[in-house]
């Protein structure tokens, strides 16, 4: 792996060839040189065709061998068949990148694999790096780069603003470019990664990381290459105070797998892959039109709190709606200040001068001053942190005004968030036009802008969190196996994991001598790997109160025991203490194929379909990490004594990590590891059913 600076001169190549360039409109290669030509790449451009002297008033070579210098990158639009032996030759030469565009390497099957692997350890003996194949190619506005055959890009100019987009598929990249500008957004580079034979996605946003022409960076990814590349970028990207905002195909089982026949790449766990977003600063969201507005509202107001909204609408059912959909995000309408307040008298109703602020209800009668004035109150006012603009049909004049009060006194990148909605159609694009000249962001619907709203407070909300420290005394990781109750209990408590009290007996007077030991109330369980849902065949007794019970109990468990599934091999019978505790949590950890171990937990026992949330964390996870994901689930209101006393979160928190260390000593096998219940009290915790795994 190289270092990113040598990707960034990679990157941002002064010199050009292109092989397959020719003049025929219905070829890639011919719509890609009329692009690189139309955009006015600075650089020579060498296009390379055997049969043409020029192309396009340029002088044309028939091959490598006779151009005049050595070139920074080639551009490969050539049919499958002559890609190596271009690459051979570009490779000696000592071209240092390749970009390739053609199709059916990994994508088409193994056989189209096995050219792809030869291609690379090709350019890698000569120290070439490449992009694609399979991909669309590079469009840099920063560098006026326009590698790529796509029609969006028939525009005069391309429009620089600093937004990089990495991109999985060339289509949708392409698709959201000529999106983006239709909305006055533009991008410093737009990578279409194809089947990241060698350079990754990765690789490319760790470029967009160092690049100074790039402040956000947007990704369309569908499956990761390398988990620990992937962290790293993300790393790379939090230094630099560089938003990475990312859309994920594959966030189902159908999504899944049209991802992996498009590029041949594995979609993963999508949770998984949603908690290492979150643990890394990524902001994972679903929509790429929300993607690039937000992408273009973070360049223009870098401020980071967005949580109270302020909704300022020339309509009182526009505001009504944009509450409600705000409300269902979990956000907050501002209350204003007294000043605020104060304002809003002068120029609306009482009983208007609330939020929403409806400017049509305006009674004073200058609307340019009115909507003047309230902005630069929303702005001064410390309870609001972000303006919310949804516009419904009025006249241009009126409506006009609201865009122009962003400006003033306010102008430029400063102030407080604001996003515009425009949901009215064709008549409004006057409107559009103002706001894409002013350059403010804007939405054509109620659900994009709460995307943007919901992935914006996520990104302000992304925490840091310590390096989780090792325990003292944890012991070495435990035999691979399939460990019955007792036996993963054992384990656990050698690493500190609260378990209760118990043993297995194997007789009935042995059970008796155990529960003599032990105490009543006790519960007993039939004792068996094989059996892994004990009360599912009558196996779990509770409340046992007595010997009489003891010995009822223990011919009861094994007979149900032998009757439900014969051919188990039955351990005996666990005598167990019988805790009491107010709540019942899941705990578990296995290895992602990715992302190694994790640790998932949440609420267990009957609430687990009612409170079906979980938190997930890789493993090992800090305290202060875990403590933070609990904090956001349903059952944590439960944790911190919703009707009574708080139970014992210190220990929960302390026992998950501990599950934690135990994931990560086991991080290089498969495995399984469950504790359901984790049964939670006022001051201590126990894992009374457990279950290991490892292979
Ligand atoms: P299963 O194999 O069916 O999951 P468990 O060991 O989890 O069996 O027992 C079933 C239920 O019995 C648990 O969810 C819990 O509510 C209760 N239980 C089990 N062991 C204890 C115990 N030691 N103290 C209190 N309740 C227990
Ligand atoms: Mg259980």
């Amino acid at each position: 792996m190289q270092a990113s600076m040598d990707i960034a001169r990679l990157l941002r190549p002064e010199s050009l060839a292109i092989v397959g360039a020719s003049e025929d409109q219905s070829k890639f290669g011919g719509r890609l040189l009329r692009m690189v030509l139309r955009h006015r790449f600075a650089g020579p451009v060498y296009p390379i065709n055997a049969k043409r002297d020029t192309l396009f008033d340029i002088k044309a070579y028939p091959d490598f061998d006779a151009l005049p210098a050595v070139p920074d990158m080639v551009v490969l639009a050539v049919p499958q068949s002559s890609v190596k032996g271009t690459i051979e030759a570009a490779a000696s030469m000592g071209i240092g990148c390749g970009l390739i565009i053609t199709a059916g390497f990994s994508d088409a099957g193994e056989a189209g694999r096995k050219v792809e692997n030869e291609i690379v350890s090709i350019a890698r003996a000569h120290g070439m790096r490449l992009i694609g194949p399979n991909c669309l190619g590079l469009i840099s506005a920063a560098n006026r780069l326009a590698a790529c055959s796509s029609p969006v890009l028939e525009i005069a100019e391309l429009p620089q603003q600093p937004i990089g987009l990495v991109s999985q598929s060339g289509a949708l990249m392409t698709t959201f470019f000529d999106r983006a500008w239709a909305h006055g957004i533009g991008f410093s580079h737009g990578i279409s990664v194809g089947n990241q034979a060698d350079l990754e996605l990765a690789d490319f946003v760790e470029f967009l990381a160092d690049d100074p022409d790039t402040q956000v960076i947007c990704t369309y990814i569908e499956g990761i290459k390398d988990a620990q590349r992937f962290v790293a970028a993300a790393r790379r990207a939090r230094a630099a105070g560089k938003p990475w905002l990312a859309v994920k195909a594959g966030r189902t089982e159908a999504g899944c797998r049209a991802a992996f026949s498009h590029t041949a790449s594995i979609a993963g766990n999508h949770a998984v892959f949603a908690a290492v977003c979150e643990e890394n600063g990524i902001t994972l969201m679903n929509d790429l039109g929300a993607m690039m507005t937000l992408a273009a509202s973070m360049v223009r107001y870098p401020s980071s709190a967005v949580n109270r909204i302020a909704i300022f609408t020339p309509s009182g059912g526009g505001g009504a709606l944009a509450s409600d959909a705000l409300f269902e995000r979990g956000f907050s309408l501002a209350s204003f200040s007294d000043i605020t307040h104060g304002v809003l008298h002068e120029h609306y109703a009482q009983g208007q001068a609330n939020n929403p602020v409806d400017f049509g209800s305006r009674i004073s009668s200058d609307p340019a001053r009115a909507a003047q004035d309230t902005v630069a109150a929303l702005q001064a006012d410390e309870q609001t942190d972000g303006i919310f603009v949804p516009v419904t049909m009025a006249p241009f004049m009126l409506t006009s005004e609201l865009v122009r009060a962003q400006a003033s006194p306010f102008a430029g990148n400063a102030g407080k968030p604001v996003l515009f909605t425009v949901e009215a159609g064709v008549t409004s694009d006057p409107l559009r036009a103002l706001l894409r000249e002013r350059g403010i962001p804007y939405t054509n619907t109620l659900d994009e802008a709460m995307n943007v709203w919901t992935a914006w407070r996520r990104h302000a909300q992304h925490q840091c969190f310590e390096k989780p420290r090792r325990p003292d005394a944890l012991p070495s990781a435990p035999e691979p196996g399939t460990y019955d109750e007792d036996a993963s209990k054992a384990v656990f408590r050698r690493y500190g994991i609260p378990v209760n009290a118990g043993a297995i007996a194997s007789s009935a007077d042995a059970a008796v001598r155990l529960a003599k030991e032990i105490g009543y109330p006790l519960v007993m369980k039939i004792a068996s790997r094989d059996i892994v849902h004990k009360s599912d065949i009558g196996g779990v007794a509770v409340g046992v109160a007595d010997e009489a019970g003891v010995r009822e109990t223990f011919e009861r468990l094994c007979a149900a025991a032998r009757r439900a599934m014969p051919d188990a091999r039955v351990e005996g019978v666990s005598v167990q203490a019988q805790v009491k505790g107010e709540l019942e949590l899941i705990v578990g950890a296995r290895r992602d194929a990715q992302f190694g171990p994790v640790v998932v937990f949440g609420a267990g026992g009957v609430l687990v379909e009612l409170l079906a949330q979980r938190a997930i964390a890789c493993a090992p996870a800090s305290n202060e990490h875990i403590r933070a994901l609990l904090a956001t689930l349903p059952v944590w209101r439960i944790l911190e004594g919703y009707r009574g006393a708080a139970l014992a979160i210190d220990k929960v928190v302390d026992a998950i990590a501990r599950v934690s260390w135990l994931a990560a000593d086991l991080a290089d096998r498969d495995f399984e590891l469950d504790i359901n219940p984790l049964i939670v009290g006022k001051h201590a915790c126990w894992a009374v059913d457990a279950r290991l795994r490892i292979a």
